[in-house]
């Protein structure tokens, strides 16, 4: 007769071993309280579509100062920016960083919070209930990032492909990256037209 005794990984003997409690915070499940630190970052995907008016409004305003910014100095002016753009960014998205931003493409939903950080769509490895192989508690990044694309008026722009993570933009500011490049469009078109 074969031994059918069930196997105990490490990973059992560790949840063990670990020192058992009675205390529960009052009204506060496990699932509810992981589900709390996602809870501003789903707000924001539920909104997309106001945000992305509130958001091309905001880089109009962006564009408006570029004389402000040129005369202050890009570099001078990346500290104060990257200051506010990293809190309220943070807030808002659990922004990472990364400096070169796609949350207009991705339904408002920060790909750099894949903990695969997965730019172009979801691994094969998305649970039933929408959560993220790696982290259970977790909605994954992109589900959600479909279903905020999909309020959004350009929810097309999410099919396009994105380029690998440009490491050395780390701990840029995006706002003044995408200010700085629509400047130099726009002064490349009126050189154009003239
Ligand atoms: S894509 Fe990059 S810049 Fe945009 S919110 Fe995510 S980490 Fe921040």
């Amino acid at each position: 007769m074969s031994d059918q005794r069930p196997v105990i990984t490490q990973a059992t003997k560790v949840a063990l071993a670990k020192p058992k409690s009675d205390y529960k915070p009052a009204h506060v499940s496990p699932s509810k309280r992981a589900g709390r630190r996602y809870t501003i970052r789903l707000w924001s995907v539920r909104h997309a579509r106001s945000l992305e008016w509130f958001y091309a409004r905001f880089a109009d305003l962006f564009l408006m100062l570029h004389p402000l910014w040129k005369a202050v100095g890009y570099s001078r002016a990346e500290a104060p920016v990257k200051f506010v753009e990293r809190r309220v960014k943070g807030l808002m998205f659990d922004c990472r960083m990364c400096g070169q931003c796609v949350l207009s493409s991705t339904g408002m939903s920060c790909p750099m919070n894949c903990p695969k950080q997965l730019r172009n769509g979801p691994c094969g490895g998305v649970r039933a209930n929408g959560n993220c192989e790696v982290e259970p508690d977790m909605p994954c990044v992109w589900v959600q990032a479909w279903a905020g694309s999909q309020r959004m008026r350009n929810h097309d722009a999410i099919l396009t492909v994105q380029k690998p993570v440009d490491q050395s933009l780390r701990e840029t500011s995006a706002w003044l990256r995408v200010t700085a490049a629509a400047a130099a469009g726009r002064a490349k078109s009126d050189e154009a037209a003239r």
